[in-house]
């Protein structure tokens, strides 16, 4: 087991050691990353870290003791419930991402259902299956049913009538997004607004990708429908400033209409030794630098920086888009809304076509399959990528022909003929060994390509995948 060390290090000693810890990272400036990172650029990413230096010491518990990170966060959710045109009733509160502002609209819709509702059994959210996996969290946090509903397996957005048929006297709220992460696509907020009312349900918008960006599409003339609190029926939105807001991480807002649907979002305890405790978060005690660094960043870029960058990436997913549809073998899934391009084929290993991506240098995401979704590769345009784009689909175009080359995982007969014979419910850790060392997993060591342990996540059932993941986790986090 590792000590303290007994004597410290000299500062230089320290960051040097540190620095050669980072050799494996991610290289995610310079454009290559279509995924995974949200980059302006240095001159923000400069004011950004200067307001994190310059309010280090600061304490978020205590915003009577740190008048200016009260005034920082309320001028942040003010701006905030603007851009997304909430009424002049709307408040909020600054979260540390996207599953805290989501996780927080849950409790605070939770506990104002238990207390209109004392005789209903267990709180249901009812959600289209492409909601981020943030909110069935919050639901197994709390003791909630998650109920999950399919899709439209066409727009994959999210089919009102079957949530309307999935709602009961246990309903406590719908969540849907705008727009879902994986194709990129807005739920048909306004239809669920009505339903909402209808029913008298809370509507919750998870709209942590997209609440930052989408009202700039919109003004730059993209067909952006009506998704924020300016549709009637929503109780609640979440935005995240730390993607396209372009801050540091640890940076999300959830707005609600008024202060009447936000009250039981606070948490207060006087029943024990010290002061009375009020949060109005998850966390206590919590560093002042990602807000301080969202307020710094939101007033340099201000608006009118904030168009330009829109405009360079709806003009870059524009020539991606063409780009790719003029390629054979792969095609582009629905018809994204936002930056964000599933990319599928029904031809070649989707998975061998990110490994080759990968090996050049691209960073492109995996989305595994799930009942009405195929397996794909997803891209995300931010600014700083739109120069590489030429380049990118000159190497997409020599990686298909790869992958095609190549033809179907000669493990995956072995790893489907595998998969046929178990039962998830007896699936055991040995048998977990096992099926990670055939796909080429040892240790926690990731091996360069993954295509065959994606094809083999992406044949076995969800449970599974949980499991089989969560062991993997389980050894990850161990020296
Ligand atoms: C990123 C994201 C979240 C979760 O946000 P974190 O900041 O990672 O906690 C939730 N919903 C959507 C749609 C997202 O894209």
């Amino acid at each position: 087991m590792l000590k303290i060390p007994a004597q410290g290090l000299s500062r230089d000693e320290v960051f040097a050691r540190m620095e050669t810890y980072t050799e494996g990272d991610l290289r995610w400036k310079g454009g290559k990353a279509f995924s995974y990172v949200y980059d302006a650029g240095e001159e923000i990413e400069a004011v950004s870290n200067e307001a994190m230096v310059r309010f280090a010491g600061t304490n978020l518990l205590y915003p009577n003791a740190f008048g200016s990170l009260l005034r920082f966060e309320n001028e942040l959710v003010s701006m905030m419930a603007s851009h997304l045109r909430g009424p002049e009733t709307a408040v909020g509160t600054f979260t540390s991402g996207g599953t805290e502002s989501n996780t927080l609209a849950i409790k605070t819709a939770r506990y104002r259902f238990r207390e209109r509702n004392p005789n209903a059994g267990v709180p249901e959210i009812i959600m289209p299956i492409t909601v981020h996996a943030s909110v069935q969290k919050a639901a197994h946090l709390m003791g909630m049913k998650s109920v999950v509903v399919p899709i439209d397996p066409k727009t994959y957005k999210a089919d009102v009538s079957l949530i309307q048929a999935a709602i009961n006297s246990n309903t406590c709220m719908i969540v849907a997004s705008a727009p879902q992460y994986a194709h990129g696509v807005i739920d048909p907020i306004v239809d669920l607004g009505q339903l909402a009312l209808q029913h008298d349900i809370w509507l919750h918008v998870d709209s942590c990708i997209g609440g930052f960006l989408l009202p700039y599409f919109r003004r730059l003339g993209a067909n952006v429908p009506d998704f924020d609190l300016s549709v009637p029926g929503v109780h609640s939105i979440s935005v995240d400033l730390h993607k396209y807001g372009y801050t540091a991480k640890g940076a999300s807002v959830v707005i609600y209409r008024d202060k009447e649907l936000r009250q039981h979002q606070f948490y207060a305890c006087a029943n024990w030794a010290r002061y009375t405790l009020i949060n109005n978060t998850l966390q206590s005690t919590k560093s002042g630098c990602p807000l301080a660094a969202a307020w710094a960043v939101l007033n340099h870029i201000g608006d009118a920086g904030y168009l330009e960058l829109a405009r360079t990436m709806l003009q870059g997913t524009q020539q991606l888009r063409e780009g790719l549809d003029a390629l054979d073998d792969i095609y582009i899934m629905g018809d994204p809304q936002m930056n964000l391009i599933p990319i599928a084929s029904d031809t070649i290993d989707i998975f061998e076509l990110i490994d080759e991506m990968n090996s050049r240098g691209w960073t492109v995401q995996t989305q595994l399959g799930f009942q009405q979704g195929k397996e794909n590769m997803h891209l995300a345009v931010g600014p700083k990528v739109v120069p590489h784009i030429p380049a990118l689909l000159r190497d997409l175009q020599a990686c298909i022909a790869i992958a095609k080359e190549k033809g179907p995982n000669p493990m995956l007969a072995g790893l489907r003929d595998m998969l046929s014979t178990l039962n998830p419910d007896d699936f055991t850790p040995d048998m977990l060994g096992q099926m990670l060392g055939m796909a080429g997993l040892q240790g926690v060591e990731l091996p360069k390509r993954m295509a065959t342990i994606n094809n083999l996540l992406n044949l076995l059932p969800t449970t599974m995948r949980e499991k089989l993941l969560l062991a993997f986790a389980n050894e990850l986090y161990a020296l």
